[in-house]
Parts: C-alpha cells; structure tokens; sequence
C-alpha cells in the first residue's frame, strides 16, 4: 500500500513494510510501505510546491471545492464506514458516526469566508487606516491515531485547505486505507495536486515531519508520551504544533441521577467502539450510597451486550490488534490480582466472528482504588471500573487529582452541582447527562494537562486560529496635504 501526492498514488523509496490487519478476522489485509527520510522529502516537496497556488485560490474557488468533497462523502460514506471497520474493527454503525462528525468539520470549513474576515479601523490615526488579515502558515502535517482513522484527521484538514494551507496527513500505520480513500476523494471534488498528500509510515516519518525544514505546523493525535515527545521536537524545530494526547475520563454518579440513564450511558460510553475512544468513560464514581444498585444496573446491560465481527449487527467489535488484545487481558488480570471485584470478565468471550479475531469482551469492575493499575493507566478497552467516595466534594477531588483532562461527565438532577462541577473540575470537556461530550465542530475540542501539549484546541475558532498567521497592515494614502520629516516615534494624531 502506497503514499499518495501530487493527486495519485507513489511507492515511495522506503523498504520497510507492516502488516494491516482485519482486526475480526486477525488476517493480513495489506503490507503498507513505510516512509524513510527521501519518501519524507518528496511528498513534502510537493505540498510546498503546491503551496503558492493554492494560497492565491481565491476563497470562492477554494470553497467551492470544499462543498464538493462535502457532497460527495455525503454520497459515499458507506464506503468509508466499511473501510475503518475491515481495518479499525469498530462496528458499521459506530464507523460511520465516525464519518458523520468529520464531516461536521467540512462543514465548518465551508464557511471559511466568513471565518477568515479580519478587521479594518478607518481613520485610526488621522488619514491612517488600520487593517488585520489571517494568512495561511504553508505545508501542515496532521499525524494521527488507530482509533478514528477519518474523523481525526478530518478534525484538521478541512480547516487547514479551506484556509490556503497545503496539507501532509501521516495516518495510523494500523489503519492506513481511510487517509487514501480520502485522498481519492478530494482529487475527484478538484482540488489541484499536492494540496492533500499521504505519508504512510512509523517514528521515521514522524521524526522527518517535525524536522522539515518546510513544514510549518504539526498537528499530532495519539498517545501522551508520544504526545509530549512530538510537542518538544515539533517546537524545538520552530514549529507551531498541537498535540492531543490520551485520556482516563470519569462519570461522576450523584445520589439524585437518574441511576438507569447513568447505567445506560456508562455502557454506552465506557463499551462503545470497544473502549477505543479517547473520549471513552473507564471510571464511573459514584457518590454516596448508590454503589451496589448502579453496579447491578450496569452489570445487567452489560451482559446483554453481543460482541463480535462489526459487520453483524454486533454491538462491540474486536481490539485492534493482538497485541492490544494482549495487554488489555493483561490489564484485567492485573485489576484481579489487585483485588478489585471483577464482576463480568470479558477475557474469554464468545465473539460472534469467523477466524482469529481479537477480541476482550466487555469487563466490570467494582471497588476499584486509585492505586490499582486498571485506574492509574489509560487502558483503551473495554473495562469499566467502578469507585466509589462519599460526597460530591471526594469525587471532584480524585478528577482533578488525575493526571488526565480530557473529558469527565456528571449524571445527577441538581443543576446547581452541575453548575459548580462545571466551574471546578479541572477537564477540557464536560458532560452533564452526557457520557461522551465530543464538542460540535464550530467548539474546539481538545483536553487539559496530559491530554494536551500546545495551546489551540482542534477545529471551531481555536483551529482557525491554529492554520492561520496574522497581520496587521496600517495604510495612508497620503493627499498633498500630508507630507515633510519627522524622526520621531510616530504617535496616532
Ligand atoms: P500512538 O501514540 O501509538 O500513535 C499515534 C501516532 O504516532 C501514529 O501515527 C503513530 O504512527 C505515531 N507514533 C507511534 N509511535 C511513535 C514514536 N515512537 N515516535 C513518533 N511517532 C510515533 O497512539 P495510538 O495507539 O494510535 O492511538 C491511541 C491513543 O491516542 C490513545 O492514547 C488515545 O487516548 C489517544 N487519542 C487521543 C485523542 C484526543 O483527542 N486527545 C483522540 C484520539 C486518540
């Protein structure tokens, strides 16, 4: 499987190969090329070359090939959903809420004209007029994670075209196939060659993208530490970089909540693309005395749940490789040996699937404690631990004790301890009666603490923000009027 610029497909230089798998079946699908250091100059060359034309498209054409991709992923999105499920594993259904909310963001950055309108003072000082305008930075690299292999990078680059930038995606070597499907795609809605490009690789071309000298900005997805490591080197290179890094999300349960939604939620959130999401809930906390009835509660649905090959109308699909099969068990056998109740064991399902796949059913535990591995780690499965405190006050106080802010959700019926859960927990995204509060496309999304290196948030403003440089440009136009030295500093008159 190749790289992709100049609108068609290129093998590239590099030798090394990985394997892309069918995570239901556990079969090889496809042997992806990896980028090494000339596969990284090339690609990127031709989005610098692309580059000045682009930027000087003026704003009605870029637009306008905006709205076509726009119209036809509409049309095709079937197609995309059924790609990230044969190499991802998440169900048809969840795939393809995937393509739904990166479509969102294609929507936002149709209305990039609007968006990119600066200021004009008229007369600031006498005769002088005083305008602001946002200019695009030039080759972008967006890197992404396994877990949305559309919606992640959709999170950027439409934001990133629609504003004049040139564009290098570097897909999840797990989960190739989407990014050139997509690549595809822009080529037949007209964008002109070297605008959207695809470098397939590992650390070596990631390491070629914060480095280059001509690439302007990285936008990075994945794990924390990579997260960090990305952010150092991006910005030690003179990069403007954001880097969303992982996630442990909480529920926070009040004793007033509406125990069989916070139950349906918990599940929802905590079992919903196998525990894939960075968004996921993986601790539910409950308040008070609610503990035992919540836990039956969840237990209850979560037995219910048919896991299995995302083709089949199942409602959970298999991890993505075997190796994050492996360590997940692993997980569930450490949260045992640590004493925590294991109240449904998903180790040894029943997946409704042919072949190897790699499946971990979904897992409850109860009477879990900040010290047990299955809380301190970002485990990214399907286990769900339960912890229990005694008030409101105990719950915000292990939150914000975590070193993870991305997304934390309180179920109760006060909407004054809503209020102040807003207020108090120290988190970039927040639920209230919502277990996965991934924000509309014109909010940006992004985490605090260990869930984030930067400070720009992906698409709404603070994306707009983040493609984009500004300039203020003061203006006279002198009259006969005006005219003779003054080596002073100048002062508005
Ligand atoms: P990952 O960190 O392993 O990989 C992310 C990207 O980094 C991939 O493109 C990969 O090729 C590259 N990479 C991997 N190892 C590297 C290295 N040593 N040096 C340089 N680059 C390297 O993450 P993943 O397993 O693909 O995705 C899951 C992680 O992503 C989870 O931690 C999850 O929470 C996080 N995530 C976060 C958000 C968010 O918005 N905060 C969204 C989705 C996923």
């Amino acid at each position: 499987m190749p790289h992709w610029f100049n609108n068609a497909c290129y093998p590239g230089t590099g030798q090394s190969r990985s394997e892309v798998t069918n995570p239901a079946t556990g079969e090889v699908t496809a042997h992806l090329a990896l980028a090494d250091q000339a596969d990284v100059d090339a690609v990127v060359a031709a989005a610098a070359a692309a580059f000045p034309a682009w930027r000087d498209t003026s704003l009605a054409n870029r637009t306008r090939i905006l709205f076509a991709f726009r119209e036809l992923l509409n049309a095709r999105s079937a197609e995309l959903a059924a790609i990230i499920t044969a190499e991802h594993g998440k169900v048809l259904s969840d795939a393809l809420g995937e393509v739904s909310r990166g479509q969102e963001v294609v929507e936002f950055a149709c209305g990039m004209p609007h968006l990119l309108k600066g200021a004009f003072s008229e007369n600031a000082s006498t005769q002088v007029d005083v305008h602001s305008v946002r200019q695009p930075l030039g080759v972008v690299g967006i890197i992404s994670p396994f877990n949305f292999p559309a919606m992640v990078p959709m999170w950027f680059f439409p934001i990133a075209i629609a504003a004049g930038n040139t564009v290098v995606v570097k897909p999840s070597e797990k989960v190739p196939t989407a990014a050139l499907w997509i690549a595809e795609l822009w080529k037949e809605a007209g964008l002109p060659a070297g605008v959207f490009n695809v470098l397939n690789g590992d650390k070596v071309a990631v390491d070629g993208l914060l480095t280059h000298p001509d690439v302007a900005s990285v936008s990075f997805v994945g794990s924390t530490p990579i997260a960090r490591y990305v952010y150092e080197t991006g910005t030690a290179h003179g990069k403007r970089v954001q880097a969303l890094g992982g996630a442990k999300n909480h529920m926070l349960v009040l004793p007033d909540a509406d125990l069989d939604l916070a139950a349906d939620q918990a599940v929802n959130a905590g079992y919903g693309s196998a525990g894939e999401r960075c968004m996921a809930i993986s601790a539910v906390v409950a308040v008070g005395d609610i503990g035992d009835e919540l836990v039956a509660k969840i237990k209850q649905r979560t037995i219910g749940l048919r896991t299995g090959d995302g083709t089949r109308g199942c409602d959970m699909g298999p991890l993505v490789t075997a190796a994050a099969r492996h360590r997940v068990a692993g997980y569930i056998d450490a949260g045992e040996a640590a004493g925590a109740e294991l109240v449904v064991d998903g180790r040894a399902v029943q997946a409704d699937a042919d072949g190897a796949g790699f499946f971990v059913g979904p897992t409850l535990f109860d009477h879990v404690t900040t010290e047990m591995s299955i809380y301190t780690d970002e485990i990214f499965g399907p286990v769900l631990s339960v912890l229990r405190v005694d008030s409101y006050a105990d719950g915000v106080r292990l939150i914000n004790a975590n070193p993870y802010g991305n997304g934390t959700a309180i179920f109760t019926n006060d909407g004054g301890a809503a209020r102040r859960f807003g207020n108090e927990v120290e988190v970039g995204m927040i639920g209230i009666n919502v277990p996965v509060p991934v924000p509309m496309a014109y909010y940006s999304f992004g985490g605090w603490k260990s869930s984030l290196f930067g400070d720009s948030h992906a698409h709404g403003a603070e994306g707009v923000h983040f493609f984009t440089r500004a300039k203020v440009i003061t203006s006279r136009w002198l009259d006969p009027s005006h005219g003779g030295l003054n080596l002073g500093f100048p002062q508005n008159t």
